[in-house]
């Protein structure tokens, strides 16, 4: 049986159970925090508060996108894992330029270097995070090596990367470059957060032309980033994931709304591609903010408005259970 990495260590698909593929449990505070404070989630009690809420309503796994470098803290992820009792996966890759400090490596870093560090963090372990977000060189990162840890060494289960307006920019381009090397290498899964306004098929064929299997990659935020439906079929038809996450946030639509988005899928036969989560930040996790939804939105009220809507407990098991352990086993 296949292994998934988690922040724990290894664990079988089969203990997957309920996974949402994008959240965000730890953020320390950084360059993402200057520009919206309700990006950082730094306290390890209430993380771990807000972990085994998910777990009492019936979770079992979060994919963490928070990528090193950019304010990710595995000793968070860590504890909380641990105290609740479910499974995490840290991510490595790069967020969006604008989510770093100007001086910060990953304005600089090569193609061979970023490839390295990713390799790193997901065969051996990750990085220090402090020293990663610091103004330290990729040089001086990959000198230090991993991170101890005192022995809690983890290692990265997922690439996150991010598709911004600028695409296939040079510096983006270099850093795809090094994420393809790294993918097609290990088969790892690679999670994409696609920026509204950009062609995702683009970047769908850069990898696919440089021997990324299709369908280790997950589109995330597609419900909000792009109302062109087409697109989603063609995403879908080629074999890659679509992760919807635009749930609970009504600033950008009802939920009804983006129900209709599942069943407009599920009807055009690409139910086996669909993903979801709430892609939460400090304002709606309840142990950070008693107003928000909380990490337990999705089982404890969002299930049951999709099941309310004619789609049936089968195909909410597809979504929420059986594509999150096809799309993470390695082949
Ligand atoms: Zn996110």
């Amino acid at each position: 049986m296949s292994e998934i990495i988690t922040v724990m260590g290894p664990v079988g698909t089969g203990s997957l159970k309920a996974v949402q593929c994008h959240e965000h449990l730890a953020i320390s505070k950084g360059k993402s925090y200057e520009i919206n404070p309700a990006l950082c989630i730094d306290d390890a009690e209430k993380s771990a508060e807000e972990a085994a809420r998910f777990r009492e309503a019936g979770g079992q796994t979060l994919i963490d996108a928070q990528p090193v470098g950019c304010n990710r803290v595995v000793s968070i992820l860590q504890s909380a894992s641990e105290k609740a009792g479910i499974n995490i996966i840290c991510s490595t890759g790069f967020h969006k330029m604008a989510f770093y400090p100007e001086k910060h490596w990953i304005h600089s870093v090569t193609e061979n270097e970023f490839y390295g560090i990713l390799r790193t963090e997901l065969l051996q372990g990750t990085y220090s995070d402090e020293m990663a977000d610091s103004l330290c060189s990729a040089e001086d990162l990959t000198a230090a090596g991993p991170d101890d840890r005192n022995g809690l060494q983890t290692k990265a289960g997922i690439i996150k990367i991010a598709y911004d307006r600028e695409e296939l920019s040079p510096r983006y381009r270099t850093l795809f470059e090094a994420t393809a090397r790294c993918a097609a290498e290990t088969d790892c899964c690679v999670m994409i957060h696609v920026e509204g306004g950009t062609d995702p098929r683009r970047l769908q064929k850069f990898f696919t032309e440089r021997g990324i299997n299709p369908q280790r990659l997950m589109f995330c935020h597609m419900d909000r980033a792009c109302a062109d439906l087409e697109k989603h079929f063609g995403i879908a038809e080629e074999g890659s994931y679509l992760e919807y996450d635009t749930i609970g946030r009504f600033k950008y639509h009802s939920d009804e709304e983006e129900i209709g988005i599942f069943r407009e899928m599920i009807r055009r036969g690409y139910l086996n591609k669909l993903l979801y989560s709430l892609d939460t930040t400090r304002e709606r996790l309840k142990s950070y903010n008693p107003d928000g939804i909380g990490l337990d939105y999705i089982l404890k009220i969002f299930n049951r408005k999709m099941m309310d809507s004619g789609i049936s407990a089968e195909e909410l098991n597809a979504i929420s259970v059986l594509n999150p352990a096809t799309y993470l086993s390695r082949i």
